[in-house]
């Protein structure tokens, strides 16, 4: 690495650690009380209110083009479940003991684009139509948005363009949201990006651009096409302040499930999140949420592969989107596609700064053993990317960095009370025959 770089580096023997391929925790240094980190972002509750009643105001609409949405309302919205034969299955096989309850968020089985980007891709596409709709005097936030899926509405928005660069699941939620509402979407899919997914958008009607390059060739060029055309709108995945709200409102919306389970959570009974983080925006976005809903008892850990740790790197070292794995020598090569983004987001690592607890890394091969562990256990199936998940519950016991953070917390006589909820980040539209095929990948 360039040495005047170096020089910058926080952690540097942490770093040194993860530029040589190791399995490693970093705990953040630079946790706040939740209240007083929050009081330094430029985001608030009131962000993610507006969020939560832009989704509302197009609940008609998405109930109407998407049938599946119907038993809930029109809410894009995923089920909160309980894991016990997993928790056991885990503690068998990692030889550990996971203290407190383990539940999923089944985000894998999010409506219309099955990821967690569903949240906030679809999330930006609903603005920018409705900036569209409201800029024009097509309608007035009072009204009812089935008119959103009228044929008027769908040639005034087939003059307009959306673009996104994406190494999958982010162009299948834009893709699929923007067609449907008649825009001219385009997808710059990066090399990591799955053929069936290029198929499926192709066929629901979105034009798809493939790179032999990487997320960030794609993200690129996708940029430039758009900001060429005044009639051309970029989602921004590095940057985008709508998308990491989609993602925020996630928050009060668990809330909501834990109340009608009868799950509490205060300081004895406090919440460990684990999340799969690629450029950030996903796992950031929700952090934000949780943190802004259960504040100190809220843990929040974003788990990444070895060769891709981009938001450690970032955050560790202090320099964010300054700094990418190449630079620490990393292949940046993934079997996590959803997770292969060489470059953190600057503004999630600023917003992280003091909210996140920490990130733990782990080799590939792991992802497809927890997968089959979650198949066998509990007869659900998550994409390989999402099963990193659960290295966080894995490795909370197993690690002298997470213990050390157990302890440093106050917490060890409150873990037998401990909420664990992986995020389960993607999956359910993963054809058979590539399950099929993930299911008999052994990488070790
Ligand atoms: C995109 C994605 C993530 C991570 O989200 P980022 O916003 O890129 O950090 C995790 N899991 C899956 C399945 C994804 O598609």
């Amino acid at each position: 690495m360039d040495q005047a770089i170096w020089s910058r580096v926080r952690n540097q023997g942490l770093l040194k650690n993860v530029s040589n391929g190791m399995e490693s925790v970093w705990i953040n240094e630079g946790l706040e009380d939740a209240p007083k980190a929050l009081a330094e972002i430029p985001l608030s509750m009131k962000d993610i209110d507006d969020a939560e009643a832009r989704l509302a105001r197009f609940a008609p609409f998405i109930r109407k083009v998407f049938p599946e949405t119907e038993n809930n309302n029109g809410l894009i919205e995923s089920p909160l479940v309980e894991i016990p034969s997993m928790k056991e299955c885990l503690e068998k096989e990692y030889t550990t003991t996971i203290s407190g309850r383990l539940f999923l968020k089944l985000d894998s089985n999010l409506p219309i684009s099955g990821s967690v980007k569903a949240r906030g891709g679809i999330y930006e596409v609903l603005k920018h139509a409705e900036d569209l709709a409201l800029e024009h005097g097509m309608v007035k936030t009072t009204d009812d948005y089935s008119v959103f899926a009228s044929d008027e509405f769908k040639s005034f928005f087939g003059g307009f363009k959306i673009q996104v660069g994406s190494t999958g699941n982010l162009g299948m939620s834009i893709g699929i949201m923007s067609a449907v509402l008649g825009f001219h979407v385009i997808v710059h899919m990066s090399a990591d990006a799955k053929q069936w997914k290029k198929d499926l958008l192709r066929q629901r009607g979105a034009e798809v651009v493939e790179y032999a390059d990487d997320y960030s060739k794609a993200v690129e060029v996708g940029r430039e096409n758009s900001d060429a055309d005044p009639k051309s709108y970029f989602v921004d995945d590095e940057n985008s302040q709508t998308l990491f709200l989609g993602y925020a409102v996630a928050g009060k919306r668990v809330k909501a499930q834990f109340e009608e389970q009868g799950i509490k959570i205060d300081a004895d009974h406090p919440l460990f999140v684990y999340i799969p983080c690629g450029v950030g925006g996903a796992p950031g976005g929700v952090a934000f949420g949780f943190k802004q809903i259960f504040g100190d008892n809220a843990h929040i850990f974003f788990t990444e592969p070895t060769e891709v740790p981009c938001m450690l790197i970032g955050m560790a070292s202090g320099l964010h989107s300054e700094v990418s794995v190449q630079d620490f020598g990393l292949s940046g090569k993934t079997d996590a596609d959803g997770l292969a983004v060489g470059r953190p987001s600057g503004f999630v690592g600023s917003v992280m700064e003091h909210l996140l607890s920490g990130i733990l890394t782990f080799e590939d091969y792991h992802i497809y053993d927890l997968m089959r562990d979650i198949v066998k256990s509990e007869d659900l199936f998550l994409e390989p990317s999402a099963c990193a998940s659960f290295w966080g519950p894995v490795q909370l016991d197993r690690t002298d960095e997470m213990k050390q953070y157990i302890k440093d917390m106050n917490l060890t006589d409150k873990m037998q009370n401990a909420i664990h909820l992986p995020w389960a980040t993607g999956g359910s539209l993963v054809p058979a025959e590539i399950r099929e095929e993930y299911m008999n990948t052994y990488l070790k």
